[in-house]
């Protein structure tokens, strides 16, 4: 005799990104060796960013960013993730799930005002290889061919696909909109694993640099940027130079810089040709100040970040999420972000196994209810206010 098909209802009333006041608590004592970032870009990806700005500043002239001048922080878009955890050979070594959710707390923390949130799609993928479990940091191709063909392994689309593992002298590593190749890598250390003999790494947990590699992933470059020019201390070259972006003031770059209340200790010189002195973003996500001190983004980046989002990786608004408000048309279909459904129903309807569902606070009362038989979803609470009960 056939079973009825089961379904499965999974409630969780506190999302991710709630405040993670112990974030702070960190320590600040030892500041990081290891290099932060190995995101480098390319004379293309200066091009792009250009002509990102321009087309950005005709939308402003034609109004049509309103969206973006004001961040839906609270009715955010939800951003898929894979995770991939590499072990060992033996399965051996692999991040804790428990030490992966700090991090995810602080991930959501940390861009909650940007009206972009992250939750973890379908189950985590372990991947147990020794080759891909100590990766080595350096520049050279050879080094960069490992990281890619770590990248390569079990990748799932229309995601960020995320890889946790131990990299040499490297604390992360993302992917701008232009790689053929995709995915962040992260080291298992700076994502919060206890220490493993086996590796020199001298790291231990931070909460900003998951949310730094995060921001590369949306086209941001570093505040401290040279590529393009050294930017002046008083902004005149702020939108040719630095990270294009003029908000965020000339960095010197702030490695061992700032000090541990934040504080930058004033001995970069004024550039040549430049006049003004340095007065840097020491808690921009985007610099290399301290860890525990990064967790701003500008104005002006969060506009990069939605437009990169809308704009290069439309794909990842499309995966996984599902959003119901109340005070939608009935006539919406589709249950996107920004054609949300009316009733849960017609999300369920809608929805593909292991899809979760977002919901505006309006509705105080879900019932479980026979169209949602057959299908595994997550209903989740759309945006910072307001609660979503469940009866049976
Ligand atoms: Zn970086």
């Amino acid at each position: 005799m056939r079973t009825l098909s089961t379904f499965i209802l999974l409630i969780i009333l506190v999302l991710a990104y709630l405040p993670a006041p112990k974030a702070q608590e960190i320590n600040l004592r030892k500041q990081s060796k290891m290099r932060e970032c190995g995101t480098t870009a390319t004379a293309e990806d200066f091009e792009i960013a250009m002509a990102r700005i321009k087309q950005m500043r005709k939308n402003r002239e034609l109004n049509l960013e309103a969206q973006a001048l004001d961040p839906p922080t609270d009715a955010p878009y939800y951003i898929p993730l894979s995770i991939h955890i590499v072990r060992n050979s033996q399965r051996n070594g692999g991040l804790a799930l428990s030490a992966l959710y700090r991090a995810m707390e602080d991930l959501n923390r940390i861009w909650q005002p940007v009206g972009v949130q992250f939750f973890i799609y379908g189950e985590i993928d372990y991947i147990n290889d020794t080759a891909h479990y100590y990766l080595p940091g350096g520049d050279s191709d050879a080094e960069k061919a490992a990281r890619d063909a770590l990248r390569q392994v079990n990748p799932v689309g229309h995601t960020i696909n995320v890889y946790i593992t131990n990299i040499a002298g490297l604390n992360g590593e993302s992917t701008r909109s232009t790689r053929r190749i995709q995915g962040v890598l992260m080291n298992i250390k700076v994502m919060g694993a206890v220490d493993d003999p086996a590796t020199k790494d001298d790291n231990e947990y931070n909460p900003s640099t998951f949310a730094h590699e995060i921001g590369h992933y949306f086209d941001l470059f570093h505040t401290h940027e040279t590529d393009r020019g050294v930017e002046c201390p008083n902004g005149s070259n702020c939108a040719e130079a630095g990270d294009l972006i003029c908000d965020t003031p000339a960095d010197p770059d702030l490695n061992d810089k700032a000090d541990q209340a934040c504080v930058y200790d004033k001995s970069a010189m004024t550039p040549a040709g430049c006049s003004g002195t340095y007065n840097p973003p020491t808690r921009n996500i985007m610099s290399y100040s301290g860890r525990p001190c990064r967790d701003q983004f500008t104005p002006d980046q969060i506009k990069v970040i939605l437009y990169c989002l809308r704009n290069q990786r439309p794909n990842l608004i499309t995966k996984g999420a599902r959003y119901v408000d109340p005070l939608a048309s009935p006539s919406n279909e589709d249950c996107t972000y920004n054609s949300p459904c009316q009733l849960i129903r017609k999300a369920v309807e809608v929805a593909q196994d292991g899809d979760f569902i977002f919901i505006k606070p309006a509705y105080n009362h879900v019932s479980k209810s026979s169209p949602l038989s057959g299908k595994t979803v997550t209903l989740m609470r759309w945006g910072t206010s307001g609660e979503v009960n469940i009866t049976n």
